[in-house]
Protein backbone atom coordinates (compact mmCIF):
# COMPACT_ATOMS: atom_id res chain seq x y z
CA UNK A 1 0.00 0.00 0.00
CA UNK A 2 1.39 3.50 -0.71
CA UNK A 3 1.61 5.66 1.93
CA UNK A 4 1.33 9.38 2.34
CA UNK A 5 2.87 11.24 5.56
CA UNK A 6 0.85 14.39 5.81
CA UNK A 7 2.22 17.25 7.96
CA UNK A 8 2.33 20.74 8.59
CA UNK A 9 2.72 23.22 11.80
CA UNK A 10 0.02 23.79 14.04
CA UNK A 11 -3.37 24.84 12.65
CA UNK A 12 -2.38 24.51 9.59
CA UNK A 13 -5.37 22.57 8.22
CA UNK A 14 -3.81 18.66 8.56
CA UNK A 15 -7.05 17.64 9.96
CA UNK A 16 -9.02 19.48 7.54
CA UNK A 17 -7.17 17.88 4.79
CA UNK A 18 -7.45 13.88 6.22
CA UNK A 19 -11.28 14.94 6.12
CA UNK A 20 -11.59 15.85 2.88
CA UNK A 21 -9.57 12.40 1.51
CA UNK A 22 -11.67 10.66 3.99
CA UNK A 23 -14.49 11.84 2.28
CA UNK A 24 -12.73 10.47 -0.95
CA UNK A 25 -12.33 7.16 0.40
CA UNK A 26 -9.06 7.29 1.79
CA UNK A 27 -7.95 6.08 5.09
CA UNK A 28 -5.86 7.73 7.69
CA UNK A 29 -4.00 7.14 10.91
CA UNK A 30 -2.91 9.60 13.29
CA UNK A 31 0.09 10.32 15.25
CA UNK A 32 -1.23 11.81 17.80
CA UNK A 33 -3.73 8.87 18.38
CA UNK A 34 -0.91 6.03 18.13
CA UNK A 35 0.93 8.66 20.99
CA UNK A 36 -1.90 8.49 23.35
CA UNK A 37 -2.24 4.57 23.13
CA UNK A 38 0.95 3.39 23.62
CA UNK A 39 0.60 4.65 26.60
CA UNK A 40 -2.86 3.96 27.65
CA UNK A 41 -3.60 2.47 31.28
CA UNK A 42 -2.09 -1.20 31.60
CA UNK A 43 0.16 -0.28 28.59
CA UNK A 44 3.75 -1.89 28.36
CA UNK A 45 4.34 1.59 27.56
CA UNK A 46 3.42 3.09 30.42
CA UNK A 47 4.95 0.41 32.77
CA UNK A 48 8.29 1.20 31.20
CA UNK A 49 7.99 5.58 31.74
CA UNK A 50 6.79 4.94 34.94
CA UNK A 51 9.98 2.44 35.40
CA UNK A 52 12.36 5.03 33.65
CA UNK A 53 10.81 8.28 35.64
CA UNK A 54 9.43 6.64 38.74
CA UNK A 55 5.47 7.05 40.09
CA UNK A 56 5.62 10.67 40.33
CA UNK A 57 4.34 10.15 36.29
CA UNK A 58 1.21 9.40 37.14
CA UNK A 59 -1.78 10.95 38.31
CA UNK A 60 -3.96 9.74 41.42
CA UNK A 61 -5.71 7.55 38.95
CA UNK A 62 -2.86 5.82 37.74
CA UNK A 63 -2.90 7.24 34.15
CA UNK A 64 0.17 9.01 32.47
CA UNK A 65 0.83 12.81 33.80
CA UNK A 66 1.85 14.74 30.71
CA UNK A 67 2.31 17.57 32.52
CA UNK A 68 4.43 16.25 35.10
CA UNK A 69 6.36 14.36 32.45
CA UNK A 70 6.50 17.82 30.10
CA UNK A 71 8.01 19.28 33.27
CA UNK A 72 10.23 16.39 33.99
CA UNK A 73 12.15 16.24 30.57
CA UNK A 74 11.64 19.90 29.42
CA UNK A 75 14.68 21.81 31.11
CA UNK A 76 16.66 17.95 30.67
CA UNK A 77 17.88 17.09 26.91
CA UNK A 78 19.06 13.68 28.30
CA UNK A 79 15.71 12.73 30.17
CA UNK A 80 13.71 14.04 27.42
CA UNK A 81 15.75 11.53 25.01
CA UNK A 82 15.22 8.84 27.87
CA UNK A 83 11.81 9.16 27.25
CA UNK A 84 11.68 9.55 23.31
CA UNK A 85 13.64 6.36 23.20
CA UNK A 86 10.98 4.70 25.12
CA UNK A 87 7.90 5.70 23.26
CA UNK A 88 9.06 6.79 19.82
CA UNK A 89 9.87 3.28 18.93
CA UNK A 90 6.26 2.21 20.52
CA UNK A 91 4.36 4.85 18.43
CA UNK A 92 6.32 3.97 15.07
CA UNK A 93 5.08 0.30 15.74
CA UNK A 94 1.88 0.91 16.33
CA UNK A 95 1.37 2.81 13.54
CA UNK A 96 2.74 0.38 11.80
CA UNK A 97 0.03 -1.88 12.62
CA UNK A 98 -2.99 0.57 12.35
CA UNK A 99 -1.44 0.99 8.48
CA UNK A 100 -1.32 -2.58 8.05
CA UNK A 101 -5.19 -2.58 8.71
CA UNK A 102 -6.15 -0.38 6.28
CA UNK A 103 -7.36 -1.52 3.34
CA UNK A 104 -7.35 1.01 0.15
CA UNK A 105 -5.05 1.66 -2.63
CA UNK A 106 -3.39 4.51 -0.65
CA UNK A 107 -3.46 5.71 2.86
CA UNK A 108 -2.18 8.91 4.64
CA UNK A 109 -0.06 8.97 7.87
CA UNK A 110 -0.81 11.72 9.79
CA UNK A 111 1.86 13.65 11.83
CA UNK A 112 2.55 16.79 13.20
CA UNK A 113 5.91 16.00 13.49
CA UNK A 114 6.57 13.48 10.30
CA UNK A 115 10.20 15.71 9.95
CA UNK A 116 11.71 16.26 13.16
CA UNK A 117 12.28 12.41 13.55
CA UNK A 118 12.70 8.86 12.27
CA UNK A 119 8.59 8.91 11.49
CA UNK A 120 9.55 10.01 7.64
CA UNK A 121 11.14 6.43 6.83
CA UNK A 122 7.60 5.20 7.57
CA UNK A 123 5.87 6.97 4.19
CA UNK A 124 6.40 6.93 0.91
CA UNK A 125 5.50 10.63 0.09
CA UNK A 126 5.65 13.70 2.33
CA UNK A 127 2.42 16.18 1.70
CA UNK A 128 3.13 19.64 3.51
CA UNK A 129 -0.04 21.88 4.21
CA UNK A 130 1.74 25.37 3.85
CA UNK A 131 0.00 27.79 4.96
CA UNK A 132 1.48 31.94 5.35
CA UNK A 133 2.59 32.57 8.84
CA UNK A 134 -0.26 35.07 9.22
CA UNK A 135 -2.95 33.10 8.38
CA UNK A 136 -1.23 30.14 10.62
CA UNK A 137 -1.31 32.91 13.81
CA UNK A 138 -4.90 34.09 12.78
CA UNK A 139 -6.30 30.28 12.83
CA UNK A 140 -4.53 29.61 16.09
CA UNK A 141 -5.78 33.03 17.82
CA UNK A 142 -9.31 31.80 16.62
CA UNK A 143 -9.39 28.51 17.15
CA UNK A 144 -7.29 27.77 20.97
CA UNK A 145 -8.13 31.70 21.65
CA UNK A 146 -4.83 32.17 22.37
CA UNK A 147 -2.64 35.39 21.96
CA UNK A 148 -0.84 36.78 19.44
CA UNK A 149 2.47 36.54 21.61
CA UNK A 150 1.53 32.96 22.42
CA UNK A 151 0.74 31.70 18.41
CA UNK A 152 3.67 33.10 17.63
CA UNK A 153 6.01 32.05 20.14
CA UNK A 154 4.45 28.23 19.42
CA UNK A 155 5.21 28.95 15.48
CA UNK A 156 8.86 29.87 16.37
CA UNK A 157 8.78 26.19 18.32
CA UNK A 158 8.28 24.32 15.63
CA UNK A 159 10.36 23.42 12.57
CA UNK A 160 10.41 26.73 10.41
CA UNK A 161 8.02 26.71 6.72
CA UNK A 162 10.68 26.92 4.74
CA UNK A 163 12.63 23.77 6.09
CA UNK A 164 9.23 21.67 5.96
CA UNK A 165 8.68 22.82 2.04
CA UNK A 166 12.38 21.78 1.07
CA UNK A 167 11.32 18.23 2.61
CA UNK A 168 7.78 18.36 0.72
CA UNK A 169 7.33 15.84 -2.37
CA UNK A 170 3.93 17.23 -2.57
CA UNK A 171 2.30 20.86 -1.21
CA UNK A 172 -1.08 21.97 -0.42
CA UNK A 173 -1.41 25.32 0.01
CA UNK A 174 -4.16 26.10 2.89
CA UNK A 175 -4.69 30.21 2.70
CA UNK A 176 -7.61 29.89 0.62
CA UNK A 177 -11.49 28.64 1.52
CA UNK A 178 -12.57 25.25 2.04
CA UNK A 179 -13.53 24.90 -1.63
CA UNK A 180 -10.23 25.53 -2.74
CA UNK A 181 -8.80 23.35 -0.38
CA UNK A 182 -11.11 20.61 -1.71
CA UNK A 183 -10.13 20.95 -5.12
CA UNK A 184 -6.36 20.29 -4.48
CA UNK A 185 -7.34 17.56 -2.46
CA UNK A 186 -9.27 16.50 -5.16
CA UNK A 187 -6.39 16.87 -7.62
CA UNK A 188 -3.86 14.84 -5.28
CA UNK A 189 -6.10 12.25 -4.60
CA UNK A 190 -6.66 11.57 -8.39
CA UNK A 191 -2.55 11.55 -8.72
CA UNK A 192 -1.73 9.40 -5.72
CA UNK A 193 -5.04 7.09 -7.29
CA UNK A 194 -2.31 7.09 -10.17
CA UNK A 195 1.26 6.60 -8.18
CA UNK A 196 -0.86 3.58 -6.40
CA UNK A 197 -1.67 1.97 -9.63
CA UNK A 198 1.82 2.06 -11.01
P1 LIG B 1 -3.31 21.04 14.80
O1 LIG B 1 -2.08 20.35 14.35
O2 LIG B 1 -3.00 22.28 15.54
O3 LIG B 1 -4.27 20.13 15.49
P2 LIG B 1 -4.35 21.03 12.08
O4 LIG B 1 -3.15 21.23 11.25
O5 LIG B 1 -4.96 19.67 12.15
O6 LIG B 1 -4.13 21.62 13.51
P3 LIG B 1 -7.01 21.98 11.46
O7 LIG B 1 -7.54 21.62 12.80
O8 LIG B 1 -7.43 21.19 10.27
O9 LIG B 1 -5.43 22.09 11.52
O10 LIG B 1 -7.32 23.52 11.13
C1 LIG B 1 -7.02 24.54 12.09
C2 LIG B 1 -8.19 25.51 12.20
O11 LIG B 1 -8.29 26.26 11.00
C3 LIG B 1 -9.52 24.81 12.38
O12 LIG B 1 -10.32 25.59 13.20
C4 LIG B 1 -10.08 24.75 10.96
O13 LIG B 1 -11.49 24.70 10.94
C5 LIG B 1 -9.56 26.04 10.35
N1 LIG B 1 -9.28 25.95 8.92
C6 LIG B 1 -8.51 25.05 8.27
N2 LIG B 1 -8.48 25.28 6.95
C7 LIG B 1 -9.28 26.35 6.74
C8 LIG B 1 -9.67 27.09 5.57
N3 LIG B 1 -9.22 26.79 4.35
N4 LIG B 1 -10.51 28.13 5.74
C9 LIG B 1 -10.95 28.47 6.98
N5 LIG B 1 -10.63 27.82 8.11
C10 LIG B 1 -9.80 26.78 8.01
Amino acid sequence: MLIIGLTGGIASGKTTVANLFAARGVPHVDADVSARAVVAPGSPGLAAVVEAFGPTVLTAEGTLDRRALRQRVFTDPAERKRLESILHPLIGQHLRDSLAALRGPYALLVAPLLLEGQLSRTVDRVLVVDVPEEVQIRRVMQRDGSSREEAEAILRAQMQRAERLARADDVITNDGDLQALAHQVEKLHRFYLDLARD
